[in-house]
């Protein structure tokens, strides 16, 4: 029985990772090197959660630190956690596309993972600060042009509507403190005066337009349209 519909199974599955029309040729879409950036209370995490719902193909970069697991986090899922020593050996390595001390703790980016999707022919996610941004940036600039990290690189930064939208949304978040937010809003104004470094802006007016722009965006990107 499921001999006889061998053929059929797989052109149904096949249908379907097309999208369901039988006309539609299989995609071969150019892998992304996507960089998003944006203030505290933009919506990134929200958007880039859609995106990795929806988009199968497209792989959320895990940082290495040398802090602590905090709570439920795992390693391998939130962070890969590493000892100062062997982070410090990475970096001798030149393992890392970029990395930075905060509070006494490292946090980086390795190059191998992006290198390997890409090369599978999905596309990576990175979710970093602007200071982080810029020293991706410089890295991918100063690569080969035919180094797929440089074909495929993009990077996003997500605006609010205004500076009166984000301090409502971070105060009805609730999870701050009246300090902790003014001073997420003072972080956010000088991450908003370096946001024209980047190839897109998205503001996140509402969630779902802001969703809708951002894929297209990737679809455009990625030839999947
Ligand atoms: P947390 O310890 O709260 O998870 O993160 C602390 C800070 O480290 C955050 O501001 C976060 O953006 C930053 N961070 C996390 N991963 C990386 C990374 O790969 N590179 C850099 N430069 N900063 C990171």
């Amino acid at each position: 029985m499921f001999e006889k519909y061998d053929i059929t199974s797989i052109w149904l599955v096949g249908l379907a990772e097309r999208g369901g029309n039988w006309y539609t040729p299989r995609m071969q879409t150019k892998p992304l090197f996507i960089v998003v950036s944006a203030p505290s209370g933009c919506g990134k995490s929200t958007l880039i959660d859609m995106l990795l719902q929806e988009y199968h193909d497209i792989v959320y970069s895990i940082s290495c630190t040398t802090r602590a697991p905090r709570g439920e986090e795992e390693d391998g899922l939130d962070y890969h956690f590493k000892t100062k020593e062997r982070f410090e050996e990475l970096i001798r390595e030149n393992a890392f596309i970029e990395y930075a001390k905060v509070h006494d703790n490292y946090y980086g980016t390795l190059k191998a993972p992006i290198e390997e999707v890409l090369a599978e022919g999905n596309s990576m996610i990175l979710d970093i600060d602007v200071q982080g941004a810029a020293k991706v940036r410089d890295y991918v600039r100063a690569l080969p042009n035919n180094d797929p990290l440089k074909i495929g690189y993009v990077d996003i930064f997500i605006l609010p509507p205004d500076m009166e939208e984000l301090r409502r949304r971070l105060v009805n978040r609730g999870t701050d403190a009246p300090d902790v937010i003014e001073r997420r809003l003072a972080n956010a104004e000088g991450e908003i005066a370096r946001a024209d470094e980047y190839m897109f802006k998205v503001t996140n007016d509402d969630l779902g337009h802001a969703y809708k722009r951002l894929c297209d965006l990737i679809d455009a990107l990625s030839g999947r349209m």
